[in-house]
């Protein structure tokens, strides 16, 4: 019987076993990871009636593979709509919070918006730029502006890449802006001239990706939390799970891979696949190509430390997903999600909970702290953006060492060296959010374009 073995039971490690057992349902799977319960970055745990999240806490309407995953391994019934208001987001900006989704009126009273609106208008008529590549805020600020970039652009880069809009690609990051530019001159015409393009992408997407209509939410989760798909799938694909087993080496011998663990226990593979990060994985394959190390280990990750609170009753409930903060507000917090403003169901009933965001690339430190000033700092953040001076009950905090990998300038041409570098392992091929996007969804599609390759 064939074996595979796969390295790293987070998301792409966990797809990339389901979309393997659908092609090949009579083969061995083994699925090891360092940590004792598999989810890698999905991690999700009740306290009593609350229901924190420490990484990723769901998808967008448009997450076909994700859906597909859920839907073809039998588990569309965990599916979670969030409520309506969750199209609602905030940011943090000039000391005051604007709103963004929703309401039409509360942006078109915004003043600081309205300011923005001629430089938005004269888009169109900037000259395209000429690079190859350049970075997110340096595209953005000759395309809309400084002050457009500062409010509108840094705050979701801040947010959801942990990053610096400095550093970070914009033709990595966000292929599509970029793309339009080049297609047309400027975003909004290249995006309008490719508006018949990108509906047949996503019907593309849909035919490759099949599942029902998961309704008319705007924001998804699972009931029992994210991190419950990965039990799920290890029944559901019958894997073989090693936890607490680290990958350390792999040796060819003969048409089959010898992997050894670091407890020095030896398995046998006929194809090997690593998911973990971009660092972890340079370890793995040293030995047998220094030069596809060394390129991998060129992958830098932002950190990322979370404070969930939960309060059995709160007198404001926060409304909403919840606010981002710019870098060039000096905040020592990225932004706070408001989990019980997105999700029914996380909270006891009168209560509400909460996750506050701290590091990423402008404070890569901020983890080091104990766990009583990093609730301290929560707890101000609370009080200080919300006016949430209740104690919250439950309390948990996660410290992500490399939360998320930063696609600086010139990812794109890493990415292809290491492709051709890694020509050269046989039987092993290399998978994780370092390349091919780092959301939920970009997870799942690498893992399943990769097993439908084979
Ligand atoms: C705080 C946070 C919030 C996020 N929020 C969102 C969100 O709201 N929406 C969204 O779409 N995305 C979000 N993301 C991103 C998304 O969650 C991740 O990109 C995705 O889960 C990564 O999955 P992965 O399997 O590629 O990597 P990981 O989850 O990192 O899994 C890799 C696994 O490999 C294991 N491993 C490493 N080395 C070895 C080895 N040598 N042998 C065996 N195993 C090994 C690791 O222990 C780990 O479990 C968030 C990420 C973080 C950290």
């Amino acid at each position: 019987m064939k074996t595979l073995i796969i390295g790293g039971a987070g998301l792409t490690g966990l797809s990339a076993a389901w979309f393997y057992r659908q092609k090949f349902p009579d083969h061995r799977i083994i699925l090891t990871d360092p940590d004792s319960q598999p989810g890698g970055n999905l991690r999700s745990e009740w306290r009593g009636e609350f229901l924190f999240e420490y990484g990723p806490r769901g998808v967008l309407k448009n997450a076909h593979a994700f859906f597909h995953l859920l839907h073809s391994s039998g588990a569309w019934d965990k599916l979670k709509p969030g409520r309506k208001t969750a199209s609602i987001r905030f940011l943090w900006y000039k000391g005051r919070m604007h709103q963004l989704g929703g309401n039409p009126l509360a942006m078109l009273t915004n003043i600081e918006l309205l300011k923005l609106i001629p430089a938005l208008l004269r888009e169109t008529s900037v000259p395209p730029g000429q690079l190859e590549d350049e970075s997110i805020y340096d595209f953005f600020s000759r395309r809309i502006g400084q002050a457009a970039t500062d409010f509108l652009v840094d705050g979701f880069i801040t947010g959801v890449w942990a990053g610096d809009s400095r550093q970070l690609s914009i033709r990595s990051a966000f292929p599509t802006i970029w793309a339009a530019e080049k297609a047309a001159g400027s975003i909004r015409k290249g995006l309008k001239a490719t508006r018949d393009q990108r509906k047949a992408d996503q019907l593309k997407q849909l035919s490759d990706f099949p599942h029902p209509d998961p309704g008319p939410a705007r924001f998804f989760s699972l009931r029992d939390g994210i991190q419950s798909i990965a039990s799920h799938l290890i029944t559901a694909a019958r894997l073989q799970f090693h936890p607490n087993s680290t990958i350390s080496e792999i040796t060819p011998a003969g048409s089959q891979s010898e992997v050894t663990l670091a407890d020095g226990t030896v398995l046998m593979a006929d194809q090997v696949v690593l998911t973990g990060k971009a660092t972890s994985t340079a370890s793995v394959v040293e030995h047998l190509n220094p030069t596809l190390a060394g390129l991998l280990r060129s992958v830098t990750y932002a950190p990322v430390t979370v404070v969930n609170l939960g309060y059995p009753s709160i007198r404001k409930p926060a409304s909403g997903f919840g606010f981002l903060i710019p870098s060039a507000e000096k905040s020592t917090i990225l932004g706070i999600i408001y989990n019980s403003g997105t999700f029914e169901g996380v909270a006891p009933p009168g209560g509400a909970c909460f996750t506050v965001m701290f590091g990423g690339a402008h404070h890569p430190t901020i983890g080091q702290r104990s766990d009583a000033d990093l609730i301290s700092m929560a707890r101000e953040a609370m009080s200080g953006y919300l006016g949430i001076q209740e104690t919250p009950t439950e309390l948990g905090i996660r410290r992500w060492e490399s939360a998320i990998p930063q696609y600086r300038v010139g990812h794109d041409l890493l990415i292809d060296r290491i492709r051709q570098e890694a020509i050269s392992l046989k039987g092993i091929h290399l998978l994780g959010n370092w390349s091919g996007g780092i959301g939920v969804n970009d997870c799942v599609a690498s893992a399943a374009r990769w097993a439908r390759s084979l």
